[in-house]
């Protein structure tokens, strides 16, 4: 399960920012190309978050959607999943977002 990598990554940067100040809320992007299962992550945030000022904290996932550029006709096609086509049949797209994994607020208190 890579969430837990993922989890202590973002435990970690917030951590970075705020240093010993317990955490009340992380709001967490999650592209919807990431390849990351939102109960995944919820569960390994419990795991991960005990001895740390994020143990009392909600984590708030938002996921974002997917956006690429089909490399037969230059359109932009919105993906809710980590494969689809282009309106005009062609199946090679251009990933531009949505596989990101970015920390969007940090609520301290
Ligand atoms: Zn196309």
């Amino acid at each position: 399960m890579h969430e837990i990598g993922l989890v202590e990554e973002v435990i970690e940067i917030v951590r970075q920012r705020t240093g010993d100040a317990p955490i009340r809320r992380v709001v967490l992007e999650v592209g919807a190309l990431a390849a990351v299962l939102p109960d995944a992550m919820r569960f390994a945030f419990e795991v991960c978050r005990e001895g740390t000022p994020l143990a009392g904290a909600i984590l708030d996932l938002v996921e974002t959607p997917g956006l690429a550029r089909c490399r037969a006709c230059g359109a932009e096609v919105r993906l809710d999943r980590p494969f689809g086509r282009c309106t005009c049949g062609n199946a090679d797209l251009d990933w531009m977002s949505g596989e990101e994994l970015r920390i969007r607020e940090v609520e301290v208190g």
